[in-house]
């Protein structure tokens, strides 16, 4: 039985790790196949592939893309891409720019709250990689605006927060293309349904899987067995590939664990054969 962790963040975008980091830490504890899926970028990858050089551990690239589907974001998964796709890196490269423009729509709302951080700040605690609102969490807690990440995003960076700007991402048809185009399987990252019943929750899937979606991560760090037997039912309804991961983030998220979550993770090794074969890999 293999280890498996298919969702975790470097520093590349709002991890702590850097990939060689993230790569050995794996290996450690014993994790057989890791996926690496920053938001927005590919760039930690090829240090990741190096570190797994006399290491027993395979890695899966990955990327998380944020998509607009009915007036909401949601997280696509994209597996197996083409690294050197120009096209790919081309259009990341548009979807990081959106980034900047709200980083800057927030902290200009969070000027207007009396709070003051400044973009050099940000910029320095996102380091070289992709800029986002968990950086600006880091300073909110540096100068003692709040006491931790849940407190910054409750307060003000959530969608509920008093600082929230929506950002301005493609919709999922669009996002699923990009990653079908650069040969990856685009998957729906940790479907929560939140507002949405099960009927809802069902034509989503089936709109998203008419549109190119190819699987559903059933298993996550934080989903409950009730939650993952749920997206399993949609998984089989819909005919769609299984994946899972922790999305760990390192110091940035630490309550949730490499390779396990909250605790319960487990991600059969069946769900990568099938993945594998679907990527033609
Ligand atoms: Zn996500
Ligand atoms: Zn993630």
């Amino acid at each position: 039985m293999s280890r498996i962790d298919l969702h975790t963040h470097t520093y590349f975008s709002d991890g702590s790790y850097s990939p060689t980091e993230l790569v050995e830490s794996a290996n450690q504890l014993g994790i057989d196949i890791l996926s690496i899926t920053d938001h927005d970028t590919t760039d930690g990858l090829n240090e990741a592939i190096e570190a797994t050089t006399n290491l027993p551990l395979e890695l899966i690239p990955g990327i998380e893309l944020s998509a607009q589907f009915h007036n909401r974001e949601m997280h696509i998964l994209g597996y197996f891409i083409d690294l050197t796709d120009r096209q790919f890196q081309t259009r990341l490269e548009a979807l990081r720019s959106t980034r900047s423009v709200r980083i800057r729509d927030i902290l200009a709302r969070l000027q207007t709250l009396g709070i003051d951080v400044s973009l050099t700040e940000v910029e320095a605690a996102s380091g070289t990689g992709t800029i986002g609102r968990p950086h600006i969490a880091q300073v909110l807690i540096a100068k003692n605006y709040v006491k931790n990440m849940k407190e910054a995003f409750e307060q003000f960076l959530g969608s509920r927060g008093k600082a929230y700007v929506q950002r301005e991402v493609p919709d999922a048809q669009e996002i699923i293309r990009w990653i079908t185009d650069a040969g990856g399987i685009p998957v729906l990252a940790h479907p929560y349904w939140e507002g949405f019943n099960k009927e809802d929750s069902a034509k989503a899937c089936q709109t998203l899987v008419e549109q190119g979606l190819q699987g559903l991560e059933v298993f996550y760090g934080t989903f409950s067995a009730r939650h993952i037997s749920f997206n399993l039912g949609l998984a089989r309804r819909f005919d769609l590939l299984m994946t899972g991961g922790s999305d760990f983030h390192g110091a940035l998220k630490p309550d949730i664990a490499l390779g396990k979550g909250k605790g319960s993770l487990h991600v059969p090794t069946k769900v990568v054969e099938k993945l594998r074969i679907a990527a033609g890999r």
